[in-house]
């Protein structure tokens, strides 16, 4: 690991402190002295989404948050409240203990997440993940959500 001050390439290990989702290491390096901390995301494998047809593919968390982003355009949904949203769902998934998980229930942890996150983003997705069954519940449910007012997100 380079050091971020010096580019030396040789760098200590002072501290390691893991989490579920990463690895969180105090480095000092061996040429300037300068410490620093590094965080690494702990690779899992093994987790397998599978697919409505029948196909598994290896869970993607960049096309969760692709699928995401898509449904914020436009929408005043800071990056960082994105960012949170996807690391929240992947140890929501990761914490059923299953190696194979159906695309439907990380949709509907997604779904879950943007009606809380932003309205119209929360509508855009769900159309497109076609949750709603039938057109009348689609509309009931735009109803609903048109009686309750638009909360401003805090931060
Ligand atoms: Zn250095």
């Amino acid at each position: 690991l380079i050091c971020p001050y010096c580019n030396a390439a040789e760098t200590k290990v002072l501290d390691t402190r893991a989490s579920e989702e990463s690895v969180r290491r105090r480095r000092e390096c061996f040429d300037c002295g300068k410490r620093f901390t590094t965080y690494e995301r702990v690779e899992r494998v093994d987790l397998v989404v599978i697919k409505k047809d029948g196909r598994r593919e290896p869970f993607n968390r960049e096309k969760i948050k692709s699928g995401i982003i898509k449904a914020c355009e436009k929408r005043p949904v800071p990056m960082e409240a994105i960012e949170e949203v996807v690391g929240d769902i992947e140890n929501r998934v990761r914490k059923l203990k299953k190696t194979e998980v159906p695309t439907r229930v990380v949709g509907e942890l997604v779904i879950k997440k943007l009606r809380k996150l932003d309205k119209v983003a929360y509508i855009r997705f769900a159309s497109v993940y076609k949750q709603f069954s039938d057109v009348s519940s689609f509309a009931q449910e735009l109803k609903e959500l048109q009686r309750e007012p638009m909360k401003v997100r805090a931060h």
